[in-house]
């Protein structure tokens, strides 16, 4: 196979890592439900589920349900929770590959009943409540009718309860500890009566490393897993987490120019003495976005140098001026660690005016991932 011209690196090392430091946050017995939607944030959904089950998590959680079943086709065991519940015609999937929906609506579970009274099976769910993030999931008003109907609905039963904070990552804590209370409010009419045990979950990554009180039985971290930190997180708890996608690209061709020359379209950058520049295979069709454009700067040789001029779709100029012995074929980091040199998420977001987790969706979720198991040396494509 001839090597990508640019590509993520993902370092299962550092997502084993980063899963036994979250680990460590949670008081014993509270479980770890690791968010693998959106293919894991573009990190690769099976590969990275295999990791984590192979370092002791039973549960995952995806978006929608042929994420569900696509990890059920992978034999990955455990409990697998779908955020977007079950439309009509993925309610046989859920039941024949064992699948934990969220319900947030009444109306969906004599659905779900069918389905699993036709198979003559047990489906759990999960009762997705609005504390206030304001999006999917019953009003505190809605609450005691679901739980009567619910109640009343034949092979289907609560194995969670579960919220979502909504400004987790704003310095004042106030709203959050709010919608606490208002979980602890709203779990009773759910709970009320019920032999077995409903799993509560409210937090994912940014209050895992916030608040203590909000652990719960289970926490959902997503972001924290794959090395981000949620937010500028100067109150978060100090856990190490180390980012797990690079993004990387070789140098393609190395131009000596003279002062006063127009790079790139709409010569927006104008070189200001003779220059060296360096092209780069990368662009903004592989998620190097144009808004980068005289704004980023990528790692070559452990040092950091200024992007120039407009990002093309499939073309990048840097400058590489104070670096004399750069060649075509030397490796450039658009994002990740070169030496004691980072170019973090959270900086590539800054300059594309986003945040990391859009940042790892779109680079991983374009280019071709290499994953580095660290142990071995073993790198497979
Ligand atoms: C995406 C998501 C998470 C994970 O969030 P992070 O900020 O990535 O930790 C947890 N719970 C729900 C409901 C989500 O949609």
């Amino acid at each position: 196979m001839s090597r990508p011209a640019r590509w993520v690196e993902i370092d299962l090392a550092a997502l084993r890592d980063n899963v036994r430091a979250l680990r460590r946050c949670l008081p014993p017995g509270t479980e770890l439900m690791a968010v693998v939607k959106s293919d894991a944030y573009g990190h690769g959904m099976v590969p990275v589920a295999r990791c984590l089950a192979a370092h002791g998590v039973t549960a995952f959680a995806v978006a929608d349900v042929g994420e569900g079943v696509a990890l059920r086709q992978a034999e990955i065991a455990g409990r697998i929770a779908v955020f977007l519940g079950a439309g009509n015609e993925e309610v046989d999937d859920v039941v024949r590959f064992d699948l934990e929906p969220v319900v947030f609506d009444r109306r969906q579970l004599p659905i779900l009943s069918r389905a699993a009274c036709r198979a003559g099976k047990q489906i759990g769910v999960h009762v997705k409540i609005d504390t206030g993030m304001g999006r999917i999931g019953l009003l505190p008003d809605e609450i005691a009718e679901f739980a009567v109907s619910l109640a009343r609905t034949a092979n289907v039963y609560p194995v969670g309860i579960m919220s979502h904070l909504a400004t987790a990552d704003d310095p004042d804590p106030e709203f959050s500890l709010l919608q606490r209370r208002r979980f602890i409010e709203a779990i009773r009419p759910l709970l009320v009566g019920r032999n077995e045990k409903s799993m509560l979950h409210l937090s994912h990554s940014a209050g895992l490393l916030r608040f203590p009180d909000m652990l719960f039985d289970m926490v959902r971290p997503g972001l924290a897993l794959y090395g981000c930190r949620p937010a500028d997180a100067t109150w978060a708890r100090a856990v190490a987490l180390r980012p797990v996608m690079s993004f990387k690209t070789r140098i393609l061709q190395i131009r000596e120019i003279g002062a006063g020359v127009g790079v790139s379209y709409g010569h927006t950058y104008v070189t200001p003495a003779p220059s060296r520049l360096a092209v780069l295979p990368v662009g903004y069709n592989d998620g190097y976005l144009r808004a980068l454009s005289n704004r980023a700067e990528v790692l070559v040789q452990g040092r950091r140098v200024r992007q120039r001029g407009r990002v093309c779709m499939n073309v990048t100029m840097v400058d590489v001026t104070a670096l004399p012995g750069v060649s075509p074929g030397d490796e450039v980091t658009l994002m990740g660690r070169q030496g004691d040199e980072e170019i973090s998420a959270d900086t590539l977001a800054g300059w594309m005016g986003t945040i990391s987790y859009e940042i790892l969706c779109l680079v991983g979720g374009r280019n071709s991932r290499v994953y580095l198991s660290g142990s071995s040396g073993e790198n497979e494509v």
